[in-house]
């Protein structure tokens, strides 16, 4: 008997002929070489994510996936999440499984046990953890029906895992997965990679009570928090990251810097003290700088809106959970079951689109460029607030640019030029993203072609390197998403511009043509910071809370040698702050030195001293923040505030 022979088409187009039934792996280390059986974790079969130990039964769209990518990563710690179970069920006989999902950076295990892990014993189930990996045992995936699956479980006694099983047959499933590794088993959908050995190292983090499916009535489970690497490298660079990030988390920083609060009557929205709120300024007025020096108009817009908008808009329908609605008295009082009529807004655009509208548009006044950076309120579920990254009550850098079609791709590189002269600005790095077309979308295929073709000249023309993100768009139009890079690697998701078809339609506006006839706008919705108050905590991070002079709430710290000079120093300060320097000087009781380790801690860029032999020469002794201790620069004080205006200017 011949066996029959499979089409194996790879993403660079080849194609290669396997004999049907061969396993992924065999064909990656006999067809492709041995390079990529090594780094292969787990494959992409005609776009679904199967292990390597699957057969090739059909032609199939294949594609290899390395240690290198995302997802690999993830199957890593889904393998570890089984490997400390085993660990754990090895050295302590009768604890019970439950699940064991991936989380982001890692995953967890909920067990059933009576009384919580201790540190010695996460050591010891560490330990034997990495043992598992170093015997490097092959993943094994098989399939049974639920009848077999429920019997071996309730033969092990793993009653949660007879449980879920019953919920899943409940729900329809014919035929079960197991994989095993050694003699340990669980049942799961997988992927997992190859062996044991492929998961490099695995650390774990803590250990936590939690409730079985997250409900306090039910039992309490012990949960283990661990992570896992391809290589102990990785894990020592995340380890560091965590640190690092720690340290420089903007919810401590807060505190100490004294940025900012939060009160328990007002969740999700931030008190800024005068130094938290110099920075917002300082963050708002250089954007209003920079966007009027760039052709946007700034205008503000009511913060309170008849629902009307909402259903104009569509928001009223999708997005009604996430507004905070106001109650409309006279309504009450007439009786309507649900006088509601009104809600603080979420975002711009709308009003931005109203006021459009209060003027004949002709092609002549596009491109419109309306700049807004009102207050907006999301009400986020409370229990997801934290921090400024998550709130209910922000601010953004909003724009929306209203321009013919055939302006779209000079809007869009417009935008990315001042974009990359703000990150550059702060010394963040950043990544573009391309997304297109949505499978759910409006608009007919040649708008798409020719809205997608501007934002690709758009790139093109800047020579901006992107990734291309098939399918992620709007259901509206095609973006352009940014993400930055911190000082310490970590990348967060910025900037966006979004080209909006949907939105002239909704609104119905127009603009008159050079032919004299009525014609739609495109909108380009676009932000640079985001929202204020999670850009602040980026920088809080990035900088350490070492923020640089133009952006520092403080920028001066006044220290006299002896009370003598007092009254010189706020001379001083007063001709400072007459000049626009941000300056504190602290006249208590306290002793020289104490003051500047304070200054210092505070983070302020500069600290004068002033003594007796500064105030007869109208000198200042300046020592700069991280430079050495001992280091001081002595200088006239038209000098030091020369130097200060030169570095408070706006980048
Ligand atoms: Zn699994
Ligand atoms: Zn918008």
């Amino acid at each position: 008997m011949t066996v029959a022979s499979v089409t194996v088409t790879l993403p660079d187009g080849s194609q290669k002929q396997t004999p049907a039934g061969t396993s992924i792996g065999d064909f990656v280390r006999d067809s492709i070489g041995p390079g990529l059986a090594k780094a292969a974790v787990l494959a992409k079969a005609n776009g679904i994510v199967v292990d390597l130990s699957r057969t090739l039964d059909d032609d199939t769209q294949l594609e290899i996936l390395t240690t290198k990518s995302p997802e690999a990563l993830d199957t890593i710690r889904h393998d570890a999440a089984h490997i400390v179970a085993d660990a754990v069920q090895r050295l302590f006989p009768g604890t019970q499984v439950t699940i064991g999902p991936t989380i982001d950076n890692g995953f967890y295990y909920d067990f059933d046990r009576g009384q919580p892990f201790t540190e010695d014993e996460l050591v010891r189930i560490e330990g034997l953890a990495n043992e598992i990996i170093a015997a490097d045992l092959r993943f094994t995936r098989s399939e049974v029906s639920p009848e077999q699956a429920i019997e071996m479980f309730a033969g092990k006694g793993e009653k949660f895992k007879v449980e879920i099983i019953q919920d899943i047959v409940a729900k329809g499933a014919k035929v079960l997965t197991l994989y095993s590794h050694g003699d340990w088993v669980d049942f799961c959908e997988g992927p997992h990679g190859p062996t044991t050995g492929r998961v490099g190292v695995i650390k774990l983090l803590s250990s936590s009570a939690a409730y079985w499916r997250g409900d306090h009535r039910n039992k309490t489970l012990q949960r283990i928090y661990g992570t896992a690497f391809f290589d102990k490298k990785g894990l020592d660079a995340w380890l560091k990251q965590r640190e690092e990030a720690e340290k420089r988390d903007h919810r401590r920083l807060g505190k100490d810097l004294d940025l900012f609060h939060f009160h328990p009557l007002s969740p999700g929205a931030a008190f800024w003290t005068p130094k938290g709120t110099a920075i917002y300024t300082v963050l708002s007025a250089y954007m209003r700088q920079l966007a009027l020096a760039n052709g946007y108009v700034e205008i503000k817009t009511p913060l309170l809106y008849n629902k009307g908008l909402w259903e104009l808009s569509g928001h009223w329908g999708k997005y009604k959970e996430n507004m905070f609605l106001v109650e409309d008295s006279e309504a009450k009082a007439a009786g309507d079951p649900d006088p509601h009529h009104f809600s603080l807004k979420p975002m711009n655009c709308p009003s931005h689109h109203l006021y459009y509208g209060f003027r004949k548009q002709s092609y002549r006044d596009l491109p419109l460029r309306l700049h807004t950076q009102d207050v907006l309120h999301r009400n986020e579920a409370a229990g997801s607030l934290g921090g400024l990254t998550r709130v209910r009550q922000f601010a953004q850098d909003d724009a929306h640019i209203y321009c013919r079609e055939d302006q779209i791709a000079e809007e869009v590189k417009r935008f990315v030029k001042l974009l990359d002269h703000v990150y550059n600005a702060f010394g963040l790095s950043y990544s573009a993203k391309f997304a297109t077309r949505p499978p759910q979308r409006i608009g007919d295929d040649a708008m798409w072609d020719r809205a997608e073709a501007s934002l690709k000249t758009a790139l093109d023309g800047l020579g901006l390197a992107y990734e291309l993100k098939p399918g992620d768009g709007a259901f509206y139009g095609p973006k352009i998403d940014f993400d930055v890079s911190d000082s310490i690697g970590r990348k967060w998701q910025l900037g966006t511009v979004q080209l909006d078809y949907a939105a002239p339609e909704r609104f119905d506006l127009t603009y008159v043509g050079e032919d004299g006839k009525p014609h739609r706008p495109v909108v380009l919705h676009r932000a640079i910071y985001g929202s204020f108050e999670r850009f602040i905590a980026i920088l809080i991070e990035h900088f350490a809370g070492a923020f640089p002079l133009w952006v520092a709430p403080v920028q001066v710290a006044v220290v006299t040698v002896t009370d003598r000079v007092n009254d010189h120093a706020r001379t001083v300060v007063d001709r400072l702050a007459a000049a626009g320097v941000r300056v504190s000087f602290d006249d208590g009781n306290g002793m020289m030195k104490a003051k500047i380790r304070d200054a210092s801690l505070q983070k302020i860029p500069y600290t004068i001293v002033l003594g007796d032999k500064e105030v007869e020469t109208d000198q200042v002794s300046v020592r700069t923040f991280g430079a050495d201790q001992q280091k001081m620069e002595t200088m006239s004080f038209d000098a030091f505030a020369q130097r200060l205006a030169v570095e408070a200017r706006f980048p």
